[in-house]
């Protein structure tokens, strides 16, 4: 069961100023900033740039709603069923 809300952080102005291409690119970036993190033995490093991952991550569903008109709510409905499937919630 999924509630709450949405999102979690603030509207970013990249929802205005990126396209969807760009800013699936910049959750990349952020996953190699992150995994570059990894061998540092302060986790909070780590946690710090997942995080930023999230964030930009949001952004881009963001994007995908006001650019695109996806239903957020029904893709996670969807995601959480195919993964529900999968047997990841077991
Ligand atoms: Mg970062």
């Amino acid at each position: 069961m999924i509630t709450g809300m949405l999102y979690h952080f603030p509207r970013a102005r990249f929802v205005d100023e990126n396209g969807i291409y760009g800013q699936v690119s910049h959750i990349n970036s952020e996953a190699t900033e992150a995994a570059a993190e990894l061998g540092n033995p302060d986790i909070q490093f780590v946690a710090m740039e997942v995080m930023d991952v999230y964030h930009s991550a949001e952004t881009a569903l963001r994007i995908l709603q006001e650019k695109y008109g996806v239903d957020i709510k029904a893709l996670m409905f969807k995601v959480a069923a195919k993964n529900e499937e999968r047997g990841y919630y077991k």
